[in-house]
């Protein structure tokens, strides 16, 4: 028995610094919302939480961010940095609730230092607006319920292509990715830790600086569109979603020059009748490597075998 204590209390000596130091490096993607502007209770708007040791960093704000933290138990106010790719909506209709409701004193909001954000030129307009339009919203807390001033504060970055954030050998990197000619900048991001790498391609078709990027890293987390192809011929309009938006084709050539350890799908646009398994298979037309279709809340662990957790 008491041979059985000290083994017990040797292992646990022995395996905490370990396990300690492992959750030190740990870089971990969990895919907050998978989807696109369709309004969709399975795949909410494309939102993904990176988290590298214990830092927290948020890329885009879609639709339902707040739910889908609330459901990993992740108050608002604890996350350390922001990021936006572009301004379409569907990025960033999250960030009026994530940024208002994170100021609210309970534990799910509880942000009392101003929330940093980083993003391409314009984003200080929006973040001004912003604060114009709430307002009224934010003089009545400051009287009545005496929230924290600096909590509400934006701490906004614009930033151009290159190292935007480092910190405790964290760095993110934006990088110009293919979003249509009107639709610029946007931006991708290249999130680097401790020996492990993850892009998030943003929204893009085929891209050569994705594939750049991308040589090696752990994860590619990429956006895809599917359009089947008797929908394209009879509404030959839905050709101008891939003048924006990678199809399958087009993000399996990315995985495939690429090499990442894992790829990933995220803001997954399935068309008319397309389904998974057809995402699936036009990908496999042209990529053999390993893949992954995103699922809201589905968490990835970088490594040289990148761990997929699938959501309870
Ligand atoms: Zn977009
Ligand atoms: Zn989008």
């Amino acid at each position: 028995m008491r041979f059985r204590i000290i083994l017990a209390l040797l292992s646990c000596l022995l395996l905490s610094p370990r396990e300690g130091r492992a959750a030190e490096d740990a870089l971990r993607v969990t895919l907050l919302g998978t989807g696109t502007p369709v309004p969709s209770p399975e795949r909410f708007g494309y939102s993904t939480l990176v988290e590298a040791g214990d830092q927290k960093l948020l890329f885009d704000f879609g639709r339902g961010v707040t739910i889908r933290l609330a459901q990993r138990q992740i108050p608002f106010g604890s996350i350390d940095a922001h990021f936006l790719t572009h301004f379409h909506s569907d990025h960033l209709v999250g960030l009026p609730d994530l940024w208002l409701t994170g100021w609210l004193k309970p534990a799910y909001g509880a942000r009392s230092a101003p929330m940093a954000i980083y993003g391409p030129p314009g984003l200080r307009k929006l973040t001004k607006g912003l604060t114009e339009a709430f307002m009224r919203d934010i003089e009545i807390r400051l009287a009545d319920e005496r929230n924290p001033e600096a909590g509400i504060a934006f701490d906004a970055h614009e930033i151009l292509p290159g190292v935007a954030y480092e910190r405790d050998g964290l760095r993110v990197s934006a990088f110009i990715n293919d979003h249509g000619p009107l639709v610029v900048p946007s931006y991708g991001y290249k999130i680097e830790y401790r020996g492990h790498g993850v892009v998030l391609s943003g929204d893009t078709r085929y891209s050569e600086e994705v594939v750049r990027q991308a040589k090696g890293v752990d994860v590619l987390v990429h956006c895809v569109t599917v359009i089947p192809d008797e929908l394209l011929k009879q509404f030959p309009a839905y050709q101008a979603i891939y003048q924006h938006l990678a199809s399958p084709e087009d993000a399996g050539r990315v995985f495939a020059e690429a090499r990442p350890k894992l790829a990933v799908y995220s803001h997954i646009g399935l068309n008319g009748t397309a389904r998974e398994p057809d995402l699936v298979a036009r990908t496999r037309s042209v990529y053999d490597g390993p893949l992954q279709v995103g699922r809201d809340l589905m968490s990835i662990e970088a490594g040289d075998v990148p761990k997929v957790v699938n959501p309870p």
